[in-house]
């Protein structure tokens, strides 16, 4: 081999080793650093790992009607809010279908409902109608605060059902035991839910339900429409509107009236609004003033400018001492006549005739 062609053999070797490492380089993934799993409040719960294998589940064959375009099944009520979120009513849903679907994902709901002073005399009720009639044959727990434990009743539910006790302070004013729930929900979801369960609900305790309520609840941001302002304009309802409270809505604003009864959605979005709510409860404390349907006014802020996924209709929080109008085909959930006197703490409310 003479020198010339040693010298082609380095040119081609070194051309070769350069273009290695070269293209080598280039086909990097570029150095970014791994994005931090963000634990801030806007965003506490560390979704799961995207499942990206190949066997995905498949509806089982049913019979139902076969639905058409020019066929609303009702007429008679707004079926979507302006922003595409359903609104639930009976007559637009089949719930076998909704069934299997929901079936697929092994979903565990948590509820969340308190029981402080005089209101342990309602959890029977609730849980024995609601054993029956929420999410029937689907994992739900059942999550009881209470400041008397030994009061809860050993009640046998369904095996799928589950129920917790979790003992907690009571506070003298009753729109402070109604208003803390959005603190000890927020600060539960931290320390307990984010592990346990998917999706959350919040009620009322002093409620039945006479009609099931199933997985059309299931959403990422769920309000309940209020039984008492459905109808009403929004500047004749129950807004706050005075300005130094932080739940103020100005004049001119609001979708719906959604009841604090009951509201729910997934853990990290029912985290989101509980913290907040409770944020501006905490900042009305500082600056001396109550928001005019204390808790309730401060969700109905959220929801405006947190528009929900999903909203259920007055079906879904009816309230007894209301006529029922043409349009609540069900009474889903009804609101327990309760004497306020007598169970509600003796300092008045400002707003409340007792
Ligand atoms: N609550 C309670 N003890 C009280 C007051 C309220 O446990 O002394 C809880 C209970 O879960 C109740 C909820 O706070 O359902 C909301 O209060 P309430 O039902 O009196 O409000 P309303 O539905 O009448 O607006
Ligand atoms: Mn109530």
């Amino acid at each position: 081999m003479n020198i010339r062609k040693v010298h082609i053999l380095i040119v081609i070797v070194m051309a070769g080793i350069i273009g290695y490492f070269g293209i080598t380089h280039i086909s990097q993934p570029s150095c970014q650093p791994v994005r931090q799993v963000d634990l801030d409040e806007t965003s506490l719960v560390i979704s799961r790992q995207t499942d990206l294998n190949e066997t995905f589940s498949v509806l089982p064959r049913m019979s139902y009607p076969q639905p058409f375009v020019d066929k609303p099944q009702r007429t008679d009520v707004l079926l979507m809010s302006p922003w595409l979120a359903p609104i639930m009513w009976e007559g637009t849903f089949n719930r076998d279908i909704l069934n299997a679907q929901y079936r697929q994902k092994n979903f565990v709901v948590g509820v969340a409902t308190f029981a402080v002073k005089k209101y342990v005399r309602f959890i029977e009720g609730f849980l024995g109608s609601a054993n029956k009639f929420f999410l029937s044959g689907h994992r739900v727990n059942f999550y009881l605060f209470t400041d008397q434990p030994e009061k809860v009743p050993s009640m046998k539910l369904a095996p799928e059902k589950k129920l917790f006790t979790i003992t907690v302070q009571s506070y003298s004013r009753w729109q402070d035991i109604s208003m803390n729930r959005m603190d000890i929900i927020s600060n539960h979801i931290r320390t307990h839910w984010h592990y346990e369960v998917d999706y959350l609900y919040s009620m009322d305790i002093d409620v039945q339900m006479f009609e099931h309520i199933g997985v059309e609840i299931i959403d990422t941001l769920v309000g309940t429409i209020s039984s008492w302002q459905y109808t009403k304009p929004r500047d004749s309802n129950s807004y706050e509107r005075r300005p130094e409270s932080r739940a103020a809505i100005p004049s001119g604003e609001g979708d719906f009236y959604y009841a604090a009864s009951f509201y729910g959605g997934s853990v990290s979005e029912v985290y989101k609004l509980t913290t907040a709510c409770f944020k501006g409860v905490t900042e009305d404390r500082a600056n001396g003033i109550e928001a005019k349907w204390h808790e309730e006014s401060h969700l109905n802020k959220y929801l405006l400018y947190h528009k929900p996924t999903r909203l259920l209709s007055p079906e879904y929080y009816w309230d007894e001492e209301l006529p029922q109008p043409q349009i609540i085909r069900v009474k889903r959930l009804s609101s327990v006549r309760k004497d306020l006197k007598d169970v509600r703490s003796e300092m008045p409310d400002p707003h409340f005739e007792l």
